[in-house]
């Protein structure tokens, strides 16, 4: 009987976890020195000369973002219907609308011209997603935004060490969100962080992370908005640094994985089913679409026969305008056909860096053999 392979796991060295047990022992447990260090050495990682903020999720990065730009009640701002559901969640949670542009089929990412197509007087930022790790066309994008005065908050969720023509994504643009959820290239358990440019996002971020609070120089607490509580404990800022410097191995070995899945399924199956590879792509999943319904079978049906041959598979997403809340705001899902499409047929197969090329084989042997492709 082999191990079950599940469609991903975190590698958290030894070194990592005497880190941890130290920070432990030290008397200071949340918010100090060692996020003060985590956020040096991303700073220093990604380059460009960026400001970086860490915090305890993505997810509150991108609302803390689309904060301090200003939006509210009455804003779009333009998310890919193919994204996790916190992507437009956000925007919502604000009070804004989540305007919706399909994607792109075999690169899941958004494209300068469906962007344009889908702005509005009321837009006031444009999300793109780099899905999977995949970078979208940022010049397009970039561009564009300069020309209608949009912000561009970037999900990066899935991007930790993706480049696009050779620089790292958060190294250049407006503002990016990057995550450090237990799934991602890299973890701090719980987490993320954000890295921008513009002087004037500081404070507000700031203020935002912790209470609204800004201390004077004598030390005393003033208290100037609403603020949040999003900082990020020292705990998990430990496992962040010693995830960070193993970061660009990881990533190299989710590239030769990615390589193999390839090799593997390229010879035998439609080229539509495989995801679109590209220059800088940190391979956070490998996700396939299955012609379920042309195969005489369900993705349930496939998921658990998988399954039953120990290999766990993902649903990397449920196009998000077919989703209850999304529909009750009125979108209709199959305006976006190739999200849609994405949404009925992909599946996530394994991949971590502690998998080797045989289990690789093992979950292409499985997949070749229950679909008769
Ligand atoms: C994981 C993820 C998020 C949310 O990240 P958290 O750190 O869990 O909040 C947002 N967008 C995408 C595309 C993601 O995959």
């Amino acid at each position: 009987m082999t191990d079950f392979l599940p469609f991903t796991r975190p590698t958290i060295d030894e070194e990592t976890i005497a880190a941890v047990v130290a920070v432990l022992r030290s008397g200071w447990i949340t918010s100090g020195p060692r996020v003060a260090e985590f956020e040096r050495a991303l700073a220093d990682y990604v380059g460009g000369g960026r400001q970086v903020r860490v915090m305890t999720s993505a997810t509150g990065g991108l609302e803390m973002a689309l904060k301090a730009f200003g939006v509210g009640a009455g804003d779009e701002v333009i998310v890919p219907a193919m994204s996790f559901a916190a992507s437009a969640n956000v925007v919502e949670r604000l009070g804004a609308r989540a305007v919706f542009v399909d994607v792109e089929l075999r690169s899941r990412n958004i494209t300068a011209a469906s962007v344009e197509a889908a702005i509005t007087p009321r837009t006031r930022a444009v999300m793109p997603v780099h899905y999977s790790g995949l970078a979208v066309d940022m010049d397009g994008i970039l561009e564009l935004a300069t020309r209608h005065r949009l912000r561009v908050l970037e999900d990066a969720a899935h991007a930790i060490g993706t480049r696009y023509r050779g620089r790292l994504i958060g190294s250049f643009g407006d503002v990016a969100s990057f995550s450090f959820h237990a799934n991602k290239n890299m973890t701090t358990i719980e987490g993320g962080a954000l890295t921008f440019a513009d002087p004037a996002l500081a404070l507000p971020l700031d203020r935002e992370r912790f209470h609204g609070i800004t201390k004077d120089a004598a030390g005393n607490v003033d208290v100037y908005s609403a603020g949040g509580k999003y900082n990020l404990t020292d705990v998990a800022a430990a496992v962040g640094i010693g995830q960070l410097r193993r970061l660009e191995q990881f990533n190299a070995r989710r590239r030769e994985l990615a390589a193999h899945y390839y090799a593997r399924l390229a010879p035998r199956v439609p080229s539509d089913m495989l995801p679109q590879d590209g220059e800088g792509h940190s391979w956070h999943m490998y996700a396939v679409l299955v012609p379920f319904a042309g195969l005489g079978t369900t993705r349930d049906a496939f998921i658990a026969a998988m399954r039953e041959r120990g290999i766990g598979l993902g649903i990397h997403y449920p196009s998000i305008p077919r989703l209850t809340y999304y529909r009750g705001r009125g979108w209709d899902p199959t305006a976006f056909p190739n999200a849609d499409r994405i949404g009925a047929e992909t599946v996530t197969l394994p991949l971590f860096p502690a998998m080797s090329l045989a289990d690789v084989d093992r979950v292409c042997d499985a997949l070749l053999d229950l679909t008769k492709l």
